[in-house]
């Protein structure tokens, strides 16, 4: 046989532990890129606040203190600014752990459509104000037995209706329906705002994106409310989805798994009366 042969074989095995090493090292650079890069997209986010208020409180001990019309105003959004510094910052703990793997999921059994309901009792004052029409369907109040993390559900159905009332014009509505398959349910919140560009709709699922940038950091929000978003429904195994055309209105929706029913009875049945 071919005296070059076990030396080939050797070559080969080379070879591929290379290319082995080399798609780690790749993996790696990714990583490393992504790092430096969420890094430098949340000290700028951070700035913001913090500037802001380190201006009024500045503005304040220069003099502005004395009088008190000012001292209030400027204490008041100072407050507001270091408010949202805390919103942001916990929101990014969040995205980080979920990003890292760091978090761990509390999978039960509950009613979404329950669930649905509290939600919307949180967000009547805010919808009232703004006078948008808050609704989900019914469907006769059966419950919806889901399979999944309530903490975070509630966290998706919380951020998507909240986004849904402030990019909603007044007197707009914003609408949750349940479709019920046999082994999952979809969940849709459904807008009636301003909708988003064509060319948007793949990104706003990016931490940080923003469509219109100054008018969306006017609104108040982090940019990190559809990235928690995602990265939660896709840690149930599902998928985010959004449709949307500009000037009439938004549909986020994702699927959840349903509850085994037979375990629901039992649960049921075992329950005091
Ligand atoms: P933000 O804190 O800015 O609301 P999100 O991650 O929740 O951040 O949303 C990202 C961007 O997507 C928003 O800044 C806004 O431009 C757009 N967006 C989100 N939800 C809606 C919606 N229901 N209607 C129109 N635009 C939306």
């Amino acid at each position: 046989s071919n005296p070059l042969s076990p030396l080939k074989r050797i070559n080969e095995e080379i070879y591929s532990y290379a290319k082995i090493k080399q798609r780690e090292i790749d993996e790696l650079k990714k990583m490393e890129a992504f790092r430096r890069e969420f890094l430098a997209d949340v000290s700028h986010e951070l700035k913001t606040p913090i500037f802001a208020a380190q201006g009024f409180v500045h503005t304040l001990l220069d003099g502005a203190v004395e009088d008190k019309s000012v001292r209030i105003k400027f204490l008041k959004k100072a407050a507001k600014s270091l408010d949202g510094l805390d919103i942001l910052v916990h929101d990014l703990l969040t995205i980080s752990q979920m990003e890292t793997g760091e978090i761990k999921m509390h999978f039960e059994d509950f009613d979404v459509r329950e669930l649905t309901e509290e939600i919307i009792e949180q967000f009547e004052e805010k919808a009232e104000k703004k006078k948008i029409k808050l609704s989900y369907t019914k469907a006769g109040k059966a419950p919806i037995y889901v399979h999944a993390d309530f903490q975070r559900i509630y966290q998706v159905l919380t951020n998507l209706i909240s986004n849904g009332i402030k990019y909603t014009k007044d007197e707009g509505m914003v609408e949750i329906d349940f479709e019920e398959g046999k082994h999952d349910v979809t969940i849709f919140v459904k807008d009636t705002g301003r909708g988003i560009p064509p060319e948007d709709l793949k990104r706003v699922f990016e931490r940080f994106y923003r469509v219109e940038k100054s008018r969306s950091k006017e609104k108040g929000g982090t940019g990190l409310g559809l990235a928690i978003v995602k990265h939660i429904i896709e840690a149930h195994g599902s998928k985010v989805s959004v449709t949307s055309t500009v000037g009439k209105g938004s549909t986020f929706f994702f699927k959840l798994r349903k509850s085994d029913m037979e375990e629901i009875e039992v649960l049921r049945d075992d329950s005091p009366d």
